[in-house]
């Protein structure tokens, strides 16, 4: 297939290479059905050269020179070259077509992103050393880092991003630019660092990507909640580190996101509010006379601060509800176990859950973690006893709306 389109395009005199993430992946032993090609060709023409070939063309970004089209089981990106420059006060990247491969290499964001296969004649082409990036699992710049993320500072966001899916580390100097470098992510648009952020929670290592958002003071301007977090212990030793557990029950919300079969995994919303499901806390914290902390309807003002945070960062509505609306309801479980709930209770819980439930699952039990084993038990079982009372009344009230016992006027009326 990739051979038939080289050769179609050679043809017509235009270069194209396999490039980016699908080389990256193919070293990493993981290929795709999603390919990415980057060519001499301008729209225009790659449309017409798809044209008689491909299944089904479409634009994708004709404006930045991007085309998709579908062959077989096959999904094809075509992008004309783009040269190295940038507009460096804007907001979005400015488009600027190139007339070589090299150069089109040389604007991307990482060495491992780099690479390329030129086509027919399966030249690998890698002018900064991605494969060895590769084999050494580390995130480095083409040239240097201040530069590229002075181009553009959501690269900063985007090596954390690649920490986070493929466990990779960032070489000393992306983190110490990062690290400098990090109020320039303000220029950025909401969007796009919103979307980095998304692929970064739902990578196979979120806490990987967050912690390196904290460490460098990216988060600081991106989720400054998130940072917040870093409660220092009060007089008496007595509180957890409120990031760290945040991170635990991520984890832990990750590992039971199984359990969400009505819901595709990895699912953004239970991983997020997992994530931010304390950030109310450090608002609310107190010190009492006796050495006590408390956090008086933390969860109240932690779903606010979520919303507020969320539709900064351009969240859908609909994101913004269920994820603020787990924080909000994160904490009613407590009740549950001490004192007796009765069934309207968990039928109210059910109810205030809504869609939510199985989601409400997941984060209560991810966040019944404590630094005691006996007591996580406890709450573990004591959620289970929940659970099984809600299926418990499902089935009654399935039994109910058949058999409703209504009397003969009732019926009649
Ligand atoms: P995935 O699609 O799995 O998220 P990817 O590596 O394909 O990973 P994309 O965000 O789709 O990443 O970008 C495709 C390619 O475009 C990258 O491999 C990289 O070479 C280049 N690229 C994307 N964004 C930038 C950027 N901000 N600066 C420089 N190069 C970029
Ligand atoms: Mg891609």
């Amino acid at each position: 297939m990739v051979d038939e389109l080289g050769a179609r395009f050679a043809s017509a005199g235009h270069e194209i290479a396999l490039v980016g993430g699908p080389v990256r992946d193919i070293l990493l032993g993981r290929g795709s059905k999603d390919l990415d090609f980057a060519t001499s060709a301008r729209p225009e023409a790659v449309e017409k050269l798809l044209a008689g070939w491909a299944d089904h063309v479409w634009d994708i970004g004709k404006a930045f020179g991007t085309i998709g089209c579908r062959k077989g089981e096959w999904v094809l990106e075509i992008t004309t070259y783009r040269s190295e420059s940038y507009d460096r006060t804007s907001r979005k990247p400015e488009v600027e077509y190139g007339d070589n491969l090299e150069g089109d290499l040389a604007r991307r964001d990482f060495a491992m992103n780099a690479m390329a296969v030129r086509l027919p004649s399966h030249e690998f082409v890698d002018p900064y050393g991605g494969r060895a990036d590769v084999a050494n699992k580390m995130i480095r710049t083409p040239g240097s880092p201040e530069d590229s993320f002075s181009d553009d500072p959501l690269r900063m966001m985007r090596a954390a991003r690649f920490a986070a899916q493929l466990d990779f580390t960032p070489d000393p100097a992306v983190v110490a630019a990062m690290t400098t470098m990090a109020e320039r992510i303000t220029i950025v648009s909401a969007e796009r660092v919103r979307d980095e952020l998304i692929k970064l929670i739902c990578a196979p290592h979120p806490r990987i990507g967050l912690d390196l958002l904290v460490s460098t003071g990216l988060a600081d301007h991106v989720l400054p909640e998130l940072p917040a977090l870093r409660l220092e212990d009060d007089e008496h030793h007595r509180h957890k580190d409120v990031y760290q557990h945040s991170l635990t029950v991520l984890d832990q919300a990750i590992d039971l996101e199984d359990r969400l079969d009505d819901v595709e995994t990895p699912d953004f919303v239970v991983r997020f509010a997992a994530l931010i499901h304390d950030i109310g806390k450090p608002r609310t914290r107190k010190f009492e006379g006796d050495g006590k902390v408390t956090f008086h309807h933390h969860d109240v003002v932690g779903a606010k601060l979520a919303r507020k945070r969320m539709k900064a960062l351009r969240f859908s509505n609909e994101q913004i509800e269920q994820v603020s609306k787990l924080v909000e309801l994160h904490l009613r479980f407590h009740g549950y176990g001490t004192g007796e709930w009765t069934d309207s209770a968990v039928r109210r819980y059910v109810r205030d859950a809504g869609e939510l439930l199985s989601r409400l699952h997941v984060l209560t039990r991810a966040d019944s973690t404590t630094r005691n084993k006996r007591k996580a038990e406890a709450l573990r079982s004591a959620y289970d006893d929940l659970e099984k009372r809600i299926e418990q009344l499902r089935e009654q009230e399935k039994l109910d709306a058949i058999r409703p016992d209504l009397d003969g006027n009732q019926i009649m009326e």
